[in-house]
């Protein structure tokens, strides 16, 4: 095998682990997505409000469904981000579509003045993302090595250097807490 080959082999199998792992816990989202609907004057809106995880959405980190109150997050955008602000900007920026939606109906909808006035409201910039995510994308990602139930995995360093820091994640198939794999430092 030529090293081209195996090095697009190589990326190809990177590119699909490191998606097994959703890069925040529950708690944060919710969080998040409560104080948006708090502070948007609806507190019972956010147990109408659903998210999902989606390992195939990478146009974009986040997607809101005005239809079914579904916010969609990215995994590998999640995961390439890795930083809290950006991640709480995101879930902000779809849950406020959801809210926006909800209290001012079809004009609510997009990024116009409606959701501009319901992201200042939840103490947020409203400003699109889409930068952000691209950066996200066009960034060179290194791997390391973690396990879960399921057998070794690769997460972006980035993902594995808050695991060392005592982050807990969860790996989305197995729901075990995934352990970095450390090599053994020559010890022996
Ligand atoms: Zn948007
Ligand atoms: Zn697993």
């Amino acid at each position: 095998m030529s090293l081209d080959k195996y090095l697009n082999k190589l990326r190809a199998l990177e590119k699909k682990q490191e998606q097994y792992i959703s890069p925040c816990s529950n708690a944060f989202i919710l969080n998040i997505i409560r104080e948006c609907c708090e502070s948007n004057g609806t507190p019972t809106f956010f147990n109408e409000i659903k998210f999902e995880w989606n390992n195939r959405l990478t146009e974009k980190a986040g997607r809101a469904h005005y239809a079914k109150n579904l916010v969609e997050l990215s995994i590998p955008l999640f995961n390439r981000a890795a930083d809290d602000e950006v991640w709480e900007n995101t879930i902000a920026h779809e849950a406020c579509h959801l809210l926006s939606y909800r209290l001012y109906g079809r004009q609510g909808t997009g990024h116009g003045y409606y959701w501009k006035i319901t992201m200042l409201k939840a103490g947020y910039e409203p400003k699109r993302c889409h930068s952000i995510n691209r950066e996200g994308l066009r960034r060179k990602t290194r791997f390391s090595s973690i396990v879960c139930d399921c057998g070794p995995k690769l997460v972006a360093n980035r993902i594995f250097n808050r695991i060392i820091k005592g982050y807990s994640y969860k790996c989305v198939n197995c729901n075990t807490r995934v352990q970095p794999l450390v090599a053994a430092q020559g010890s022996r």
